[in-house]
């Protein structure tokens, strides 16, 4: 039992409050891929809004990345406030466009009935569905990660290399271009031809 599971009798009495941390393993459905996450913990309250029911929450936790410039291990935490409102029965064939804005009493008209069958109502597929659609498609450590020098493989955060490469114009472009020219005139269109 992850706790997300919510007993549609419960709701008959009123609104039902949700608080519940699910580890990964737990959340995704079998056979998705995994994702590199932490606890997450999954906080709000189900009201009923017949013939609908809606939950009001919000989703904490950390997706466990590598830094995309410097590889280092970084957690992203993310709080995400969700919207999720669901009907018992069978899906529509055709879902229809316009009653779904006659659903009025969710202001956020970006969210679609979920149909469920049976006695409860579980949070985890939506909950799941969102972590992987907003899984962070950059990752840096810090803003101004350095990076890893492209030569060496150095990690210019802790130790800074003396590699001069394209990314230093000032060192390489300008002495460095004049210094041959002056090696080889001969290769400079501008002055072989003046
Ligand atoms: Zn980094
Ligand atoms: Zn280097």
């Amino acid at each position: 039992m992850s706790g997300l599971k919510i007993p549609v009798s419960a709701l008959e009495r009123g609104a039902y409050e949700v608080d519940a941390s699910v580890p990964e393993e737990e959340l995704r459905p079998e056979g998705a891929k995994q994702l590199a996450l932490g606890v997450t913990r999954v906080r709000g309250r189900m009201t009923t809004v017949p013939p609908r029911y809606v939950f009001l929450g919000e989703l904490t936790g950390t997706y466990f990345r590598e830094c995309d410039r410097c590889l280092a291990d970084t957690e992203v935490v993310f709080r995400y406030d969700v919207v999720w409102t669901f009907q018992h029965g069978v899906a529509p064939i055709s879902a229809d466009p316009a009653s779904e804005q006659e659903l009025d009493e969710t202001d956020s008209g970006e969210t679609e009935t979920m149909f469920f069958e049976g006695a409860e109502i579980d949070l985890g597929l939506p909950a799941w569905e969102e972590l992987v659609l907003l899984a962070p498609s950059k990752t840096l450590c810090q803003d101004t990660c350095a990076g890893l020098c492209p030569q060496c493989g150095a990690n210019r955060n802790e130790s800074p290399c003396d590699c001069k490469t394209e990314e230093d114009p000032d060192e390489f472009g300008n002495d460095g271009l004049s210094g041959l020219a002056n090696l080889f005139p001969d290769l400079d269109p501008k002055d072989s031809k003046e």
